[in-house]
């Protein structure tokens, strides 16, 4: 990302919606919100094999594993606006485990990009998955999204539930339930 350009870019932004940018109070911002998208977009320069780096164990757990409340902060691509909430990953593993932090960073690894809460749910799923070639995983997110409360329809305490299930957690009920019970649902 050429951080100068996207400094420009809001530049001409903040003129365009009426704004002054070589007020005071302005003078930083175009660098500080190319800062910020950097970081906020950083999933798109990151590498998941990178990311998990090894931090898969050698296990004969073939019970639940289940993380929950994992933070969740993304930018929804219709409105390019904040959406933020909580993650629940849960997987059975078959021979291999993944360090639990490496969860979290798997999450960031999708959610920092222009997303969809659908697919984001489906692309964790799905990564976690293929990392410890797992027998099922289940992925919940819940989520407030900022161009619901703060535009439109303006409503203050709507959130959004998704989930994607892979594997037995899709094939087998009674892990399903299982699943949700672990999870608080
Ligand atoms: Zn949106």
């Amino acid at each position: 990302m050429d951080q100068e350009k996207v400094a420009r870019l809001t530049r001409e932004l903040l003129m365009e919606i009426g704004e002054n940018p070589d007020r005071e109070g302005l003078l930083k911002t175009p660098e500080r919100v190319a800062d910020s998208w950097a970081f906020l977009t950083s999933g798109y320069r990151s590498d998941l094999k990178t990311v998990i780096n090894g931090a898969v164990f050698e296990s004969e757990a073939n019970n639940m594993i289940l993380c929950r409340n994992i933070e969740v902060h993304s930018l929804c691509e219709h409105h390019m606006l904040p959406f933020f909430g909580s993650c629940t990953i849960g997987y059975i593993a078959r021979h291999k485990v993944i360090g639990l932090s490496k969860l979290a960073r798997i999450v960031d690894h999708f959610s920092r990009r222009l997303q969809i809460q659908e697919r984001l749910t489906s692309q964790i799923a799905r990564a976690v998955k293929d990392s410890v070639d797992a027998e099922g995983v289940g992925v919940i997110i819940e989520a407030r999204h900022m161009c619901m409360t703060m535009r439109g329809v303006g409503k203050q305490h709507s959130s959004m539930t998704t989930s994607s299930v892979l594997g037995s957690f899709h094939a087998d009920p009674s892990t399903r339930i299982e699943f949700l019970t672990l999870a608080g649902r």
